[in-house]
């Protein structure tokens, strides 16, 4: 293992480290004056079950911070395996023409097709660093069966047909 101690971290590590951290990828929506908005984001979990709590991160130089400091409420789609270039568009890094569809859950826009989406209300906002961190209650959910689009190591991946998660090992943890 490559490992190095450091005083003030270097961007260039702390993205190769944290990118060795595999996600899912998550477009996060919200509906300000009528229209819908979207973005890329991978800084989400789960925050409690009871009650239903979800996180996301967004920067602070992002367009979508405002819109959530005003809306106050937000939709997160998780993308399918083909969604990658759905990905890359609400990341402002299109590499295809896209017709992004929408659908609504609740009182929040989602996107269509992926396979899962909750609709949130933010309750509290903490600061972090560049970031803020949006704490939101949940007020819907819907899935599909489907498999999701993962990001690791800087790319788009997917799960591979013999590693499947049932394969894995023990099922159930939730
Ligand atoms: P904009 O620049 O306004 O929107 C982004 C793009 O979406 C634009 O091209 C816009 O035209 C398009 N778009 C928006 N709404 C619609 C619509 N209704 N119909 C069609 N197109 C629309 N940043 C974070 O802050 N947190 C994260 O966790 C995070 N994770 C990321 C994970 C990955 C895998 C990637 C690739 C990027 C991630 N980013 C994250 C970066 C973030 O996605 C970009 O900085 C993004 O461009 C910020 O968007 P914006 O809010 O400034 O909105």
């Amino acid at each position: 293992m490559v490992s190095e101690a450091v005083n003030a971290v270097p961007p260039a590590l702390f993205r190769k480290v944290m990118s060795r951290f595999a996600t899912g990828v998550t477009v996060i929506t919200t509906d300000v004056g009528g229209e819908v908005f979207g973005m890329t984001a991978n800084a989400f979990m789960a925050g409690s079950l009871t009650p239903p709590l979800c996180v996301i991160s967004i920067g602070r130089s992002a367009k979508m911070h405002a819109r959530l400091a005003s809306a106050k409420k937000f939709g997160v789609s998780f993308l399918n395996e083909d969604q990658a270039p759905l990905a890359q568009h609400f990341a402002g890094r299109a590499f295809a023409p896209v017709e992004p569809a929408f659908k609504r859950l609740g009182d929040v826009s989602v996107l269509a097709g992926s396979v899962g989406a909750l609709a949130a209300h933010v309750v509290a906002t903490t600061e972090c660093g560049d970031h803020t961190i949006f704490l939101g209650r949940i007020a819907h959910l819907a899935y599909e069966d489907d498999t999701p689009l993962l990001f690791y190591g800087g790319r788009y991946a997917a799960l591979d047909q013999e590693h499947r998660l049932e394969q894995l090992g023990p099922q159930s943890f939730w």
